[in-house]
């Protein structure tokens, strides 16, 4: 079973990409633990290594396992393509690469998760491409942000960690205007959530160690190529759409059409710079996968019961979730993620950072971990870790002020849950 957009939801996340593996009918399919695939020969072997022939050569490039991992996330998202890889973080850096030049710019969201901010703010520099952080709210200012080394615009569908949600239909127009792909991480939304794609995204990000693995296991990562991007519309994307000279001149747009952006990220950026998902990885990730849909509605429902509580009680200044009515993106969430505002969300104490360091130290069942997206409930403190390195300024745009924790809700009963934060709550505000 491989292309079946007539199918739901429930049955390609566990059938899409795979099929009984054809040299022993085992039904799940097998890790393949290999680094390297014998050629039947030599001209087998040189039409594989010119692209005229599909098929597997190195597992730095492309190995069975992952490759059905990566059909499995591109039907999810409604993409032509993905490409996987080592983790979240390599993704965003894959993602960018063929893109990308030195003196070029991406236009992000100043609403992301604290590594991105990072990444994006400091690191990205030493290879001459640097971000420019707008609110994504005012799309003046998006516009007005880009400039003509502009070569991506950048965002979260469900903004980690603040109950933010994009408006991505709108920025997507922003983007399109002016002739740039949009890359939406959809890391805490997932498919099931949200599909940017449906809303203009050109391509799609993920951090797979979070819901996508869904039990906190192994790291990983995935582009989504919605293959509807116009690579030749403009000399903007060379890399893309003129001779690359570090593939012997193949034009990869003219030559793939909607897939040349996956055939790069393997065949030049994964073969390159190495940032290879194992086969390990894409296993667990794909028992993940199968019961994505059963455990994003429990998160949902469960982050919803709990949101509600504590924006009711006294201890708490305010929560922040887009799936209350308070929250100013309840009605956006509708129509962006309409079957949940994900469950991550952020709520601020009464007490400030020292009565959020003593809840964090008085959970039991809340695990304190640097993760989010896991099965068991996560609880951090953004300020003193994930956001540490932040400006102050940085730290409150990003929803990560002093006074403010950050849930990530997991599976469990929501009742022993209620109970774990109120005997915290009491040991930390009293
Ligand atoms: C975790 C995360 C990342 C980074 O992913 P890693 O797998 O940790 O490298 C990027 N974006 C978001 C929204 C994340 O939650």
């Amino acid at each position: 079973m491989t292309d079946a957009p007539t199918y739901g939801f429930d049955t390609l996340q566990i059938h899409a990409g795979a099929r009984p593996d054809p040299a022993t009918g085992a039904r799940q399919t097998p890790i393949y633990q290999t680094t390297a695939y014998v050629f039947r020969d030599a001209e087998h072997a040189a039409a594989l290594f010119n692209l005229q022939e599909v098929g597997y050569i190195y597992s730095r490039l492309t190995n069975p396992t992952v490759a059905v991992l990566q059909e499995r996330i591109a039907t999810l998202e409604g993409g032509v393509g993905a490409v996987c890889c080592s983790s979240g973080h390599a993704a965003q850096i894959m993602a960018l690469f063929p893109l990308m030049a030195p003196g070029r710019n991406i236009v992000a969201s100043t609403r992301l998760y604290g590594g991105t901010v990072t990444q994006f703010s400091q690191t990205i520099k030493r290879f001459g491409w640097s971000a420019k952080f707008v609110d994504f709210d005012d799309l003046e200012a998006v516009k007005a942000a880009i400039d003509g080394d502009t070569r991506a615009v950048f965002c979260e569908a469900i903004a980690n960690p603040g109950g933010y949600i994009t408006d991505l239909r709108a920025i997507a127009d922003v983007a399109d205007a002016a002739g740039l792909p949009l890359i939406v991480d959809n890391t805490t939304a997932t498919p099931y959530l949200c599909r940017p794609i449906e809303h203009g995204a050109t391509l799609v990000v993920h951090s797979t160690t979070k819901y996508l693995t869904g039990n906190g296991t192994v790291t990983g990562g995935a582009i989504v190529d919605s293959g509807k991007f116009d690579w030749s519309a403009s000399d903007k994307f060379p890399s893309l759409s003129a001779p690359e000279p570090a593939y012997h001149g193949l034009k990869f747009h003219e030559t793939f059409g909607p897939l040349a952006y996956t055939f790069h990220g393997i065949a030049i950026g994964l073969r390159d710079l190495g940032m290879t998902m194992n086969p390990q990885a894409a296993h667990y990730t794909l028992m993940g996968i199968e019961t994505l849909s059963l455990r994003m509605q429990r998160h949902v429902e469960n982050a919803v019961t709990i949101a509600k509580w504590l924006e009711a009680d006294p201890r708490v200044d305010f929560v922040t979730y887009a799936g209350l009515p308070s929250s100013p993106y309840f009605e956006r969430a509708k129509s962006v993620c309409p079957k949940g505002a994900g469950a991550l969300f952020t709520f601020g104490l009464k007490g400030g950072y020292e009565a959020c360091v003593k809840l964090v130290d008085s959970l039991q069942i809340f695990s304190h971990v640097a993760n989010l997206g896991d099965t068991r409930s996560l609880i951090i403190h953004s300020a003193s870790t994930t956001h540490r390195q932040l400006t102050p300024e940085q730290q409150v745009a990003a929803g990560a002020a002093p006074n403010v924790v950050r849930l990530s809700i997991g599976i469990e009963d929501p009742a022993d849950l209620i109970a774990d934060l109120d005997q915290a709550l009491a040991k930390a505000v009293g």
